[in-house]
């Protein structure tokens, strides 16, 4: 055997590196095998909301979080605007201090979005300065998950006593697992993501921006990062018969977009209301991140559910309680789940026509909604959200 530790981590993204510093604070051995080598590609608009910025703080401290995002914060946005299809509906100032929910008045709500692999490049370096073991170009290839015992393409061999599932979307452990457990088998429910980075001399648009029914039913955005202008769209996975490349490049032409030859088309899966349910096997295998199917349906978010349930899960290994992992994630499926009804919402025709029709009368209500229920965790009921409004109460 090659090396012995207490948790296995396989995947150095949000997750992965999450729960590898949660355990290094919490005094337990890991190690963390990764694919790639840092900084590595990885598709990402980078919208890092304030329930990710809060999440973050708690997993590295103040003083490393400050520094973390002193170097890979690309833009604050204040201008949240939704289209449908190239048609505006609403714009919103989101510091405006009159169109923030109470509790968020006088704080900064801008919204942030940072360099993705730049941000999971710290995060390693950190959990690295931490002490951490890090086997960086190398996947694990198999597992006996009985003996629990992981080999590496290299051949090499890793004991452990917990392995951590942090290897995204298309999960080599969830594809190991489901040899033995067929309930760990993926019900192949995975969205498809196409996005570009172009310089804004190519396309010079502020702000955040959510465009609807470019692909019916989805969404695509334009997101304002400094010198880049971030462009993707999204095919939800039964939209078989959509043609992302084709779609995309169209949606570009309408924007504006100059010099196209220069960015090739890249895609990614995002998964897409498939969550693991119970996700963790015989009290030894966690599940996290995308690997576990946390991603929330209506924006896509991930981020944040990947720091965070790479933090849940290190904190219940060491409280030795798989029963603390599924309580505690238990609260992010319940925002998922929420994110995943109002999607739902959008797909209808009726409720989705009374948005459209009805969105540009209300930019106060679209930006507390946005800034309650997206940039922070909440689990108010739609009804409550529109009382609130309505009583000017938040
Ligand atoms: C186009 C696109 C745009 C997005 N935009 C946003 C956004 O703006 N905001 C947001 O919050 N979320 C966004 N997301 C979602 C977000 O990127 C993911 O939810 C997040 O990356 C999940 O983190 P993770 O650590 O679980 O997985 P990942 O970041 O995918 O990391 C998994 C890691 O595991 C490694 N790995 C895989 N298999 C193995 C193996 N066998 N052995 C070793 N290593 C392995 C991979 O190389 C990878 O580094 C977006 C996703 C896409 C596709």
């Amino acid at each position: 055997m090659d090396y012995h530790f207490n948790t296995l981590i396989v995947g150095g993204g949000p997750s992965g590196s999450s729960c590898g510093i949660s355990l290094l604070k919490g005094g337990a051995s890991c190690c963390i095998v990764e694919r790639y080598s840092f900084p590595r590609v990885k598709l990402c608009a980078g919208l890092f909301t304030g329930k990710s910025q809060d999440c973050l703080k708690s997993v590295l401290g103040q003083d490393a979080y400050d520094d973390v995002m002193r170097k890979v914060l690309m833009a604050k946005e204040d201008t949240f605007s939704l289209y449908r299809g190239m048609k505006s509906l609403v714009s919103c100032n989101l510091q405006k201090e009159e169109n923030q929910p109470l509790s968020l008045r006088h704080t900064d709500c801008r919204i942030r979005l940072v360099n993705r692999p730049l941000l999971d490049e710290q995060l390693i370096k950190h959990y690295v300065s931490l002490g951490g073991m890090l086997v960086e170009n190398d996947a694990v290839k198999d597992i006996d998950f009985e003996a629990k015992v992981s080999t590496l393409t290299s051949g090499r061999t890793i004991r452990y006593e917990h392995l951590v599932a942090a290897d995204g979307a298309n999960s080599t452990t969830e594809h190991l697992l489901a040899r033995h457990d067929e309930s760990f088998a993926r019900k192949g429910r995975s969205a498809m993501c196409i996005e570009i980075n172009v310089d804004r001399s190519d396309l010079d648009i502020g702000g955040v921006n959510i465009y609807f029914d470019i692909v019916k039913g989805s969404y695509a955005w334009v997101f304002s990062k400094g010198e880049k202008v971030c462009i993707g769209l999204v095919k939800l996975p039964w939209q078989s018969d959509v043609d992302v490349n084709r779609t995309m490049l169209s949606f570009c032409e309408k924007l504006g977009v100059k010099n196209m030859d220069k960015y090739p088309l890249r895609g990614a899966m995002l998964p897409f209301g498939n969550i693991l349910s119970v996700p963790v096997w015989k009290d030894s295998v966690f599940f996290v991140g995308d690997a576990a199917g946390l991603v929330e349906p209506l924006t896509g978010e991930g981020i944040y559910y990947a720091l965070q349930s790479g933090q849940y899960a290190a904190e219940s290994i060491i409280a030795d309680s798989t029963e603390m992992y599924l309580h505690k994630v238990a609260y992010l499926h319940a925002l998922i789940n929420k994110g995943r009804y109002y999607q739902s919402l959008l797909e209808k025709k009726f409720t989705s026509k009374f948005f459209f029709r009805h969105a540009h009368r209300h930019p106060r209500f679209i930006s507390q909604f946005y800034l309650s229920q997206i940039e922070h965790a909440s689990l108010d009921s739609f009804l409550k959200i529109v009382w609130k409004y309505k009583c000017k109460k938040q």
